[in-house]
């Protein structure tokens, strides 16, 4: 099999994976260069305090060079409204774009905007990935705050929002109550479900399966799905891809970096928001790396051709 067509059929069918439209341009934005929170578990090393982070123009030159549709999905080095004062508007003033469609990764401490958008600018918020990052909400005393934010969000884009909590096996101790002040103060007023996922880095042990088994069965259906593996087993059937990456594909960085792929170094270099340079590529990459999360995002768009030995190509 080599299709890409085969691809929306094989990618599995799922809560958390983003809806992205083929005449999308796909932008992963790292826009925000700070996060008011310390996880155990996160991925950047160190955690972003203080850097600088994109603004409302950086972020327009990037629009401005594009055609068409646009999806932007806010994900990545810090948290998307801990660099932002609420007089920025930057979600807003993004919004007033009807080309743009965005997702937003927030850890949910402090979320501007959203309780003052209107309805067809809401409409474009197709995703939001809200994690309930406990153990930290109790050391910054931010419990009332997300529980607040949670609420609003829920209020206002219910179907769109996956609640999640990482499950990091150094954390343990704190999942049982975790879930249970979910259970009491969200989840009794908003039955939203969530997902538990698995700290990438952190294998989980058989108490550790334990414990999760037990809270199952404690919590029922307020647990949505518990996620393991990661991307790469996704692609293992293939020997490689045809990647937009460069002209359907970019991913932004904080600190204005523009790359037509962070994964592949020939890649990295497409521009700079700060400096109002851009540079995209002419032509689609074949790529031998494939096993990103967003390499999954592109692929789940069906913008990727998928390649086996022995196979013939297929056209995009
Ligand atoms: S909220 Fe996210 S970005 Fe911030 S420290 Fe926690 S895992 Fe890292
Ligand atoms: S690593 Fe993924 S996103 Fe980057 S070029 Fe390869 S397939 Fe595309």
């Amino acid at each position: 099999m080599s299709s890409n067509s085969a691809c929306e059929t094989w990618l599995p069918e799922d809560e958390l994976q983003l809806h992205i439209e083929r005449d999308e341009t796909i932008v992963f934005a790292s826009s925000s260069g700070h996060c008011n929170l310390d996880c155990s578990y996160c991925i950047i090393s160190p955690i972003a305090k203080h850097q600088p982070s994109l603004s409302y123009d950086d972020l327009r030159f990037v629009l401005d060079q594009l055609n068409g549709r646009v999806f932007m999905i806010f994900s990545g080095t810090g948290d998307f409204f801990a660099a932002q004062r609420r007089d920025d508007l930057l979600l807003t003033r993004l919004l007033e774009d009807p080309r743009l469609s965005v997702a937003l990764d927030i850890n949910g401490v402090v979320v501007h905007c959203i309780d003052t958008l209107p309805a067809e600018a809401l409409a474009r918020i197709r995703q939001v990935n809200l994690t309930l990052h406990y153990r930290q909400l109790v050391d910054h005393n931010a419990l009332r705050h997300w529980q607040r934010n949670a609420l609003m969000l829920l209020q206002r884009l219910e179907p769109v929002v996956c609640v999640n909590m990482i499950l990091s096996a150094p954390e343990q101790a704190v999942w049982e109550p975790a879930l249970e002040w979910y259970e009491a103060n969200v989840h009794r007023e908003s039955p939203k479900p969530l997902h538990l996922i698995q700290d990438v880095n952190r294998p989980l042990t058989a108490a550790d399966d334990n414990v999760i088994a037990h809270l199952q069965q404690r919590f029922g259906s307020m647990i949505r799905s518990v996620r393991r593996g990661s991307f790469a087993q996704v692609f293992e059937p293939f020997d490689y891809v045809t990647c937009p990456a460069g002209q359907e594909y970019f991913r932004i960085w904080h600190d204005g970096r523009i790359q037509a792929c962070p994964n592949v170094p020939e890649l990295h270099d497409c521009g700079h928001a700060k400096e109002r340079r851009f540079a995209p590529r002419t032509a689609p990459l074949d790529c031998h790396d494939a096993r990103h999360c967003d390499c999954y995002h592109i692929a789940s768009a069906g913008k990727m051709v998928f390649h086996r030995a022995g196979h013939n190509p297929a056209s995009r």
